[in-house]
């Protein structure tokens, strides 16, 4: 453990470019080599046939850098945006959760932080590294997995005591993650678990799994996943979940204004019907088709959005959803309109009352 202060912590950090944050956590082959070469006469060959064994993934391209400097700190996403910044001069909220590893072979350990008082909008900035498990104080931190980019372990102890002082200058003494500070070797060694992936647009590795199944590429912006639209849905609810019920209740009579326009205007072309799969020979599908379907799909988005916004309302906004397949499969749609207007006009007499 070093005993630098503070303010000479800073002022190495600060004469960096940048901590640079990565997808995932593999052993540094630079690691063991060095140690390697230590310990005694091997051959360059020797360290790679025996160290690093074939399966062992490469080591991930950095996915964004922690650009740390006298004033503050931020993360600078490879594409050129910034994220979530902090000032050492104003108070700051730093939280510490881990995460343990179920076979014992470490815990991951996340700190976000944000400025006290900073509006709901700012975003956290987060980021988290990987730490034998033995030396995390699992017991009085939060268990709660963080999905964010991961600093390399060697520098986390250097980063948490520029944390701990900056939030404890200002009276927020924030938990304690770490029981001891084991060798560089002994953390190069660590491997991190979990899904890693290559994004589909632009086949770089820096990509960040944002919640289960749902990633997002640092080098091109491209969000993808399985659980993409899952995560945005949440992230979405969350932010609504923040704002009183009059104000969620107006921007759900207008979703359903505009699900009704679109299914209205979609049940004019009422000859048309989408061809299903039991159509051997389909009938091509025209520009008022597509329109059509576009609309229709439009509709079912807009209930969807309206959902999120007031999560009170579903048990009369659900059969609206339900309607879906009935609808775009077949010519429905002045029924779903009926339907459409006849939710409206309940939500509206509710909001008159209150
Ligand atoms: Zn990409």
């Amino acid at each position: 453990m070093d005993n630098l202060d503070f303010f000479e912590i800073l002022d190495e950090f600060a004469a960096q470019p940048g901590l640079w944050l990565y997808p995932a956590i593999v052993p540094a082959p630079k690691g063991y080599v060095d140690r390697i070469m230590a310990d005694g006469e091997v051959t360059v060959g020797e360290i790679f046939t025996e160290m690093i064994p074939p399966e062992q993934p490469e080591p991930p391209e950095p996915a964004s850098a922690l650009i740390i400097t006298k004033e503050g700190m931020y993360e600078e996403i490879v594409m050129g945006s910034r994220r979530g910044g902090i000032r050492w001069d104003e108070p700051l909220i730093v939280q510490v959760c881990c995460w343990p590893y179920e076979d014992g072979s470490g815990t991951e350990v996340s700190f976000s932080l944000r400025q006290r008082g900073a509006p709901h909008t700012t975003p956290w900035l987060h980021m988290r590294t990987l730490y034998p498990s033995d030396a995390v104080r699992t017991a009085q931190l939060n268990t709660k997995q963080v999905y964010a980019p991961y600093l390399p372990p060697t520098q986390a102890q250097r980063l948490w005591t520029l944390l701990d002082t900056a939030a404890s200058i200002h009276g927020h003494r924030p938990r304690q993650p770490f029981t001891r500070h084991p060798e560089d070797a002994e953390l190069e060694a660590l491997v991190s678990q979990g899904p890693r992936a290559e994004c589909v647009a632009c086949g770089s590795t820096a990509v960040i799994f944002v919640a289960p199944q749902a990633y997002q590429c640092y080098n091109c912006g491209h969000e993808g996943g399985e659980g993409f639209d899952d995560y945005r849905e949440r992230q979405e609810r969350q932010q609504y979940a923040q704002m009183p019920l009059p104000v969620r209740r107006t921007l759900t009579l207008k979703d359903l204004r505009s699900a009704y326009d679109d299914i209205t205007s979609a049940s004019q072309e009422s000859d048309w019907r989408f061809p299903s799969d039991r159509d051997l020979n389909p009938k091509p599908v025209g520009f008022e088709a597509s329109r059509t379907m576009l609309s229709r799909y439009k509709t079912f988005e807009a209930i969807g959005a309206a959902m999120n916004k007031t999560p009170e309302y579903n048990q009369l906004l659900q059969p609206l959803l339900d309607f879906k397949p009935k609808c775009i499969g077949s010519n429905r749609a002045k029924e779903m309109a009926d339907m459409i207007k006849d939710v409206y006009d309940r939500i509206k007499a509710d909001h008159r009352d209150h």
